[in-house]
C-alpha cells in the first residue's frame, strides 16, 4: 500500500537542526500516527511521504516556508505585567494559550522586565531549516470519521 490520501500513516523520525542537535524524535517511543493528505503535518514533509510505502526510509530538509515559516518579529508583543499578576513564578520559556484574532495561539515569554512581559507566538521551530530523517511504518485506509475529524485516532493518533 503506497501513501495517499486519507491514508492513516505511521512514522518514526527523528528531527535535528543543522547543527546535528536532535529536536525530536520517535525513536524509542511511538510513532507518530497522522492523516496523510489534510496538512495535519507540515507541507514539506507531507510532500515526500507522498507515495512513499511502509519500510521505506528517507532524508528530508526541509526550509521553513515549508514548515513553520519565518520568524516574524510581528508576533512578538510586550504586555503589561500586571496581565500575568495571577502566575506565581513568571519565568522565561512559559508558554500560554492566547486568544488571537485567528483563534488561539500558543505564546512563550521571552523576557520580562519589572513592567512589562514580552511574549513571543512564532512556533519554536519557526525559521529553522528541519532535517529529517523518516522511516514509513504501518499505513491503513483511514475511517470515515477519521476523514471527518481531519486527523487519526486510536494507538498514536488523536484520542478522544
Ligand atoms: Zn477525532
Amino acid at each position: 500500500m503506497q501513501i495517499t490520501k486519507h491514508k492513516v500513516v505511521k512514522i518514526h523520525y527523528t528531527l535535528t537542526d543543522d547543527d546535528g542537535e536532535v529536536i525530536d524524535s520517535s525513536e524509542g517511543g511511538e510513532p507518530l500516527a497522522y492523516l496523510h493528505g489534510v496538512g495535519g503535518i507540515i507541507p514539506g514533509l507531507e510532500e515526500v511521504l507522498e507515495g512513499k510505502s511502509a519500510g521505506d526510509q528517507f532524508k528530508v530538509s526541509v526550509q521553513p516556508e515549508d514548515a513553520y515559516g519565518d520568524h516574524s518579529e510581528e508576533l512578538l508583543h510586550e504586555v503589561e505585567r500586571s496581565h500575568f499578576e495571577d502566575i506565581d513564578e513568571l519565568e522565561l520559556g512559559m508558554q500560554f494559550q492566547v486568544d488571537a484574532d485567528d483563534g488561539p495561539m500558543m505564546v512563550t515569554v521571552v523576557e520580562i522586565t519589572d513592567d512589562t512581559v514580552t511574549v513571543d507566538g512564532n512556533h519554536e521551530l519557526a525559521g529553522i531549516p528541519l532535517n529529517f530523517d523518516v522511516t514509513v511504518g504501518d499505513i491503513r485506509d483511514a475511517t470515515q470519521e477519521e476523514i471527518d475529524h481531519g486527523h487519526a485516532h486510536g494507538e498514536s493518533g488523536h484520542e478522544h
